[in-house]
């Protein structure tokens, strides 16, 4: 529960949501049963995937797409530092390199220029990236053209960190379906664009990439004599074939999840209505308004603006306060990775990656989420026309 009347994100959750939980829960499968795989079946139609992995959480699915792309210590994974620490963390749960690539200034999405800038030095050392998590930030694919081409080329995964962009598209196709990544990754968690409270999935068009990402949830174990290393002695029979997780999905949270599907696209149609119209309300306030970026679509899991300092008296920190004293959960997305204390352990340090750094100094999240109303909206505007006036 946030403490804000007007929190910057929140679930939507309705009576065939709570029906389809409580369905399941008088069923003989709690986990790991038949709703899950109706969840993923679900979703990947909708994103027109091949296959679709179910997780516990967003997590979780980063993890086991690195350890699927064969990311291990000695390697490098590249993100963007405008994103949630799990973009990067993944990386280090494989024993591996983090590093970064800077924002375009516009799109506030990983710079598709820059990244072909570092991947031609990183190639004249010999230290190219086996992995690159590319972040759809606030729910707007970054320049997946331009860097699936640079994929090719250097060779490294494209991992397209989707978290915010359940039903956003790009070039025309859904957010997942493969055209461009070699696997995506969505989160359920509430504050997203839809819930199984804590949830996350792997799309996928590639067999090999699914049937790993399947056995990895799961200990590393498999049931099917196709794949054991011996032959099958029974039907009681399974081996561990690697080290894997426990990072099964609950059909409780399938079953929410899958219900909320059916509800992706009004949620994604409102969202985008609340978007155009902040794009319209704000117009000629002292703020830089969200750019699109060629050919995507956003989801708009996130409507963030940047405050023009150089045009209002307050600092960031004030217009935050004020903007909280009201009762409006405004938020900040995000603190650049490599300025967390973990990563600067690491050795990353303030002025590494000036364009996140920048956007950091200037970033506001409003308020958006499905059942926001046109009059709540109203209220977050004329605060803030008041506050930056
Ligand atoms: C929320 C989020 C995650 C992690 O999702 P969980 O389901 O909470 O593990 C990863 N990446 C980004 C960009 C996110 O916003």
């Amino acid at each position: 529960m946030s403490p804000y009347r007007i929190p910057y994100g929140c679930q939507s959750i309705d009576q065939a949501d709570i029906d389809a939980v409580v369905a399941v829960l008088k069923s003989p499968w709690l986990t790991q049963g038949p709703t899950i795989e109706r969840f993923e079946r679900a979703l990947a139609e909708h994103c027109q995937a091949e296959h679709a992995v179910a997780v516990c959480n967003a997590t979780a699915a980063l993890h086991i797409a690195c350890v699927a792309a064969g990311l291990g210590p000695g390697d490098w994974l590249w993100t963007s530092p405008n994103t949630f620490v799990a973009s990067a963390n993944c990386g280090r749960y494989c024993g591996a390199q983090v590093d970064f690539v800077d924002i375009d200034p516009r799109t506030w999405n990983m710079d598709a220029q820059r990244l072909a800038d570092k991947l031609e030095a990183a190639e004249r050392s010999g230290t190219l990236p086996k992995v690159v998590v590319v972040v759809a930030f606030a729910g707007q694919s970054a320049d997946l053209q331009a860097i699936a081409r640079l994929s090719q080329r250097y060779g490294f995964v494209l991992i397209e960190d989707a978290a915010h962009a359940v039903g956003a598209s790009y070039m025309g196709r859904p957010v997942g379906c493969g055209a461009y990544a070699a696997m995506t990754i969505f989160s359920f968690h509430p504050v997203k664009i839809i819930t199984s409270a804590e949830g996350g999935m792997v799309l996928t068009n590639r067999q090999d990439f699914a049937e790993r990402l399947r056995r990895l949830r799961s200990h590393g174990i498999t049931s099917d004599p196709a794949v054991m290393q011996v032959p099958d002695k029974g039907l009681w029979y399974y081996q561990q074939m690697e080290l894997g997780f426990n990072y099964r999905m609950t059909d409780l949270q399938a079953a929410l999840g899958l219900s909320q599907v059916a509800r992706l696209e009004p949620f994604v149609a409102r969202r985008r209505e609340l978007a155009a119209r902040y794009q319209q309300l704000l117009a000629g306030l002292p703020l830089t308004l969200p750019v699109a970026q060629d050919g995507a679509e956003s989801a708009w899991h996130l409507y963030v603006v940047r405050l023009d300092l150089s045009r209002i008296s307050l600092t960031q920190a004030q217009v935050f306060e004020a903007l909280r004293a009201q009762g409006l959960g405004v938020n900040l997305h995000y603190i650049p990775v490599h300025l967390q204390p973990y990563y600067q352990e690491q050795g990353f340090a303030e002025g590494d990656f000036p364009e996140a750094e920048r956007y950091f100094l200037e970033a506001l999240s409003l308020p958006l989420f499905p059942e926001l109303s046109d009059e709540m909206q109203d209220e977050v505007v004329e605060h803030l026309r008041r506050i930056l006036d």
